[in-house]
C-alpha cells in the first residue's frame, strides 16, 4: 500500500489492533518491542483500541499496564466496552455491565457452555470452563494469575479438540444453534452468529465518526484468521506475520504486511503509517 498519504486527507486516525501474536509477542506476551510506537500513539492523541479474543478483565490489565483508556472489544467482538459516556449506543445493543457502557454482540457465555457440555457427549472438545487454571496456564503461558483472568468469560469459549476431524461435526452443530467457530493464534473460538471483531470495529468507527462529527482513517493490525473481519472495515489493514515468518493466508489484497512478528512487527508498521500521516512526530 503506497498512497497512505492519498487516502489521509483531513481525516482522524483511529488504530484498531489484536494483541495476541500482533501487538503482544506471541510466546511471552511481551510488547516491550512496541513501546516507541506507544508513546507516539500516546503523544498524538490517538485512540488505540484493542480488539481481542481476551476477556474484559484481561484487556483491563493490559490497559492498565500500558496507561490507556480507550474503549476496547473484547472476546472476537462479544463485547465493545467504553468508559465514556458516548451517547448514540444503538439502543437494542446497549447494556450496563460491571459498571461499563457495553454493546454486546456475543451470545450470553452460559448459552456458549451449554452447547459445549451437550457436545462433549459426542466430540472432544474442552473449553475454558472444563479447565482448570494450572491447565489454561500451561497451554497458554500465561501465569496463574492472569490465567485465571481469561476463565471470566462473558461472550465466548475458547477451546482444543482432541481429534481435528471433530471439528466437521462442531461446526455443524455450531451452526444449527446460531454459533459459529473461528481460530485464533492457540485456540478455536465457539462465538455467536453475528460476534465477530468487523461488526464491532464498525460500531466503534461509526461512533467516534459521529462524536468527533470528522471522518475516520482507522488502521487494524492482526496476525490470525479471527483477525481478517477486522482488517476488512480499515482503510489501513497491516497484517502481522506468525512467529515462523508465514502470513495467515487472506483474500485481501490491498495490505500492509509488517517486516518481523509480534511486537516488533506492529512497532515497525505503526511508525511506517505515523511517519507518512503525522510526519515528523
Ligand atoms: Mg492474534
Amino acid at each position: 500500500m503506497d498512497n497512505i498519504k492519498d487516502i489521509h486527507e483531513a481525516k482522524r486516525l483511529i488504530i484498531f489492533s489484536d494483541l495476541d501474536g500482533s501487538l503482544l509477542d506471541h510466546s511471552d506476551y511481551s510488547w516491550t518491542s512496541a513501546l516507541p510506537a506507544l508513546e507516539r500513539i500516546q503523544r498524538e492523541h490517538v485512540p488505540l483500541i484493542f480488539c481481542t479474543s481476551k476477556t474484559r478483565v484481561e484487556v483491563e490489565l493490559i490497559q492498565k499496564e500500558i496507561c490507556i483508556t480507550d474503549p476496547f472489544i473484547v472476546e472476537n467482538g462479544g463485547g465493545i466496552f467504553f468508559l465514556q459516556d458516548f451517547g448514540d449506543i444503538p439502543d437494542n445493543k446497549a447494556i450496563t455491565l460491571c459498571g461499563y457502557q457495553c454493546v454486546r454482540l456475543g451470545t450470553p457465555y452460559e448459552t456458549i457452555r451449554s452447547f459445549i457440555k451437550y457436545q462433549k457427549k459426542k466430540f472432544t472438545i474442552r473449553g475454558f470452563g472444563d479447565m482448570t487454571v494450572e491447565e489454561i496456564a500451561q497451554l497458554t503461558g500465561l501465569s496463574a494469575e492472569k490465567a485465571a483472568l481469561a476463565k471470566e468469560r462473558d461472550f465466548t469459549e475458547p477451546f482444543i479438540v482432541g481429534q481435528k476431524q471433530d471439528l466437521v461435526g462442531l461446526e455443524k452443530a455450531a451452526r444449527n444453534e446460531g454459533l459459529r467457530i473461528t481460530k485464533g493464534g492457540r485456540f478455536y473460538h465457539l462465538v455467536g452468529y453475528g460476534n465477530n471483531k468487523g461488526a464491532a470495529v464498525r460500531i466503534v468507527k461509526d461512533l467516534y465518526s459521529r462524536s468527533w462529527q470528522s471522518p475516520i482513517l482507522s488502521v487494524g493490525l492482526g496476525d490470525s484468521m479471527n483477525d481478517i473481519s477486522m482488517l476488512e472495515q480499515v482503510e489501513i489493514p497491516v497484517l502481522i506475520p506468525h512467529d515462523d515468518g508465514l502470513y495467515e493466508n487472506t483474500y485481501l489484497q490491498d495490505l500492509i504486511k509488517a517486516p518481523y512478528p509480534g511486537s516488533k512487527g506492529w512497532n515497525h508498521a505503526v511508525h511506517r503509517i505515523m511517519d507518512q500521516i503525522i510526519p515528523g512526530t
